[in-house]
């Protein structure tokens, strides 16, 4: 399976993406095709929205103190649910549809979650810190919502400025 990560501002980001109802080989050969490109990108989060699959699908890999993302650290998460959240908290967030960008973003500090397994059974989870942040950014991709959508109206007409002279030089330098 190959996979191609979707850049902003390419349409397919809007989306939103529907439930998974088959827990088959697809479902896993999808999820074992998204790890492989989340590691070879260095993320910690892929939605498969971002590899252009329309599924509720996403995957985590919070690095540990030492900062390895071990294969035991890997989160699969299909059709989640966010079910409490509180609290409220900033980190610079970045995303691998939207390369090169860091921006600080508010968020809830603590949620819960409930979804469902590769295998489709069901799960809750509480989660704080980076975990939640990530959590809630790839939730976001399932609605079609980016973490640039959260900047303020100038901060985001600033963005959108750097990012297009971004993309026109690394056109030029191909
Ligand atoms: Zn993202």
């Amino acid at each position: 399976m190959k996979l191609n990560i979707v850049e902003y501002p390419d349409k397919r980001l809007r989306e939103k993406s529907s439930k998974v109802e088959r827990f088959d080989a697809d479902l896993y050969k999808l999820l074992d095709a998204m790890y492989d490109m989340m590691m070879s990108s260095n993320g910690i989060g892929l939605a498969a929205i971002q590899v252009a699959i329309a599924k509720e699908v996403l995957i985590l890999s919070i690095p540990d103190e030492e900062g390895e993302q071990s294969k035991d650290n890997l989160m699969e998460i299909i059709n989640p649910v966010i079910t409490y959240k509180n609290g409220d908290t900033t980190y610079q967030e970045g995303c691998l549809s939207v390369p090169g960008f860091y921006e600080d973003i508010k968020r809830f500090d603590t949620i819960s979650l409930s979804y469902q397994d590769r295998d489709g059974n069901s799960k809750n989870l509480n989660a704080e810190g980076l975990l939640s942040i990530a959590i809630q950014h790839e939730c976001d991709h399932l609605n079609g919502i980016l973490f640039i959508d959260k900047l303020s109206y100038s901060r985001r007409k600033k963005f959108e400025k750097e990012y297009k002279k971004a993309q026109k030089e690394k056109k030029n330098s191909k």
